[in-house]
């Protein structure tokens, strides 16, 4: 008789530490203001208690997120991320204003490389490739697609926001931020009205503090990739979300070609329809024209005949002899006229 074996409760949370480590130099990407403070705000406040040099990028201004103009709401979504930093304690964000909900995977690697470079982070904070949102998932994969660059010299931190990290590798108690962390939510008001974000992030939070015991009431889980464990599809993914989060982004890559192909070849057609068009035009203005000008022409010329044979009429013996007669009837007739008045 086969028996159920439990796999060892301990063994289960083996290797999730709840330690932030002593790095000096911090660097946070969100996909759009709020997510900074939403995923990893917590532990961005740590380090600044710490005094660490906390550094946020903050890569499109959220604009699709306002029905305001798009400049008048990149305004609005920055300012909410500028109030926010100053309740963390950190400088404020770098943006990027790259398009919303626009993101490309490829672009990103290198500007994620180039940035870390330039800051000398420590530790990068990344959202999680296994978002829902597509910048968050283009944001976390291009994070992934720049570890063996970053790696080498950062631990790399994914965090999750609206999609739970399966299997964290960190949880980090919050509680003695959780206050500074729920001002800072409270500052994304165009957010805040359209959905309780930050309660369901408080809500997040405090799930996460199930297995750390009772003095612990709030915590951010992250899954961490060191320079000695940079796999991160083994520790990251199983095999089936790698093959899901390829392919995603392979047939999202392919649809965007295939668009753009169609697009080009309506545009090609209609321009070439565009130009016969006006081929034609030109030819039927320039045959209308020359018509014009022979019938003018001909005009001139016939107009010239018939004054020739006038002149040539009046200036006739005929015409010359026959004047008092034609004096005459005209007397008569006006004569004629007015006896019938
Ligand atoms: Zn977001």
């Amino acid at each position: 008789m086969r028996v159920f074996r439990p796999y060892p409760e301990h063994l289960l949370l083996e290797g999730i530490s709840n330690e932030l480590p002593a790095k000096t130099r911090v660097l946070a990407f969100a996909p759009h203001p709020d997510d900074e403070v939403f995923g990893c705000g917590g532990a961005l406040a740590l380090f600044a208690d710490r005094g660490a040099d906390v550094r946020v990028i903050i890569v499109t201004d959220g604009e699709a997120g306002l029905s305001e103009d798009p400049s008048a709401a990149s305004n609005i979504r920055r300012e909410e991320s500028l109030r926010a930093a100053k309740h963390l304690g950190y400088v404020p964000p770098d943006f990027w204003g790259l398009p919303d909900r626009g993101l490309g995977v490829w672009t990103l690697v290198d500007r994620i490389i180039t940035a870390t470079a330039k800051s000398r982070a420590e530790l990068i904070f990344l959202p999680s490739p296994l978002e829902i949102h597509p910048d968050h998932q283009a944001l976390g994969l291009a994070g992934i697609l720049a570890l063996p660059a970053l790696a080498a010299s950062s631990e790399v931190w994914f965090y999750e926001i609206s999609q739970p990290l399966s299997e964290p590798t960190h949880l980090i108690p919050i509680n003695s931020v959780m206050e500074k962390k729920n001002a800072a939510m409270a500052c994304f008001q165009s957010q805040l009205t359209q959905l309780p974000y930050g309660q369901r992030i408080a809500g997040l939070n405090h799930f996460r503090a199930y297995h750390l015991g009772p003095n612990v009431s709030a915590a951010e889980a992250f899954v961490a990739v060191t320079p000695g464990n940079h796999d991160v599809w083994q520790c990251f993914f199983d095999s089936a979300l790698r093959v899901r989060t390829l392919l995603l982004t392979a047939r999202r890559y392919l649809h965007q070609k295939l668009l753009l192909a169609r697009e080009n070849q309506a545009l090609v057609q209609t321009n070439a329809e565009l130009a016969r068009t006006s081929v034609e035009l030109q030819q039927t203005v320039a045959a209308f024209q020359a018509e014009i000008a022979r019938t003018s022409v001909e005009l001139q010329q016939t107009v010239a005949a018939f004054q020739a044979e006038i002149d040539a009429y009046r200036s006739s013996t005929s015409w010359r002899i026959t004047a008092p007669l034609r004096a005459l009837v005209s007397l008569l007739r006006r004569s004629g006229s007015s006896e019938r008045r």
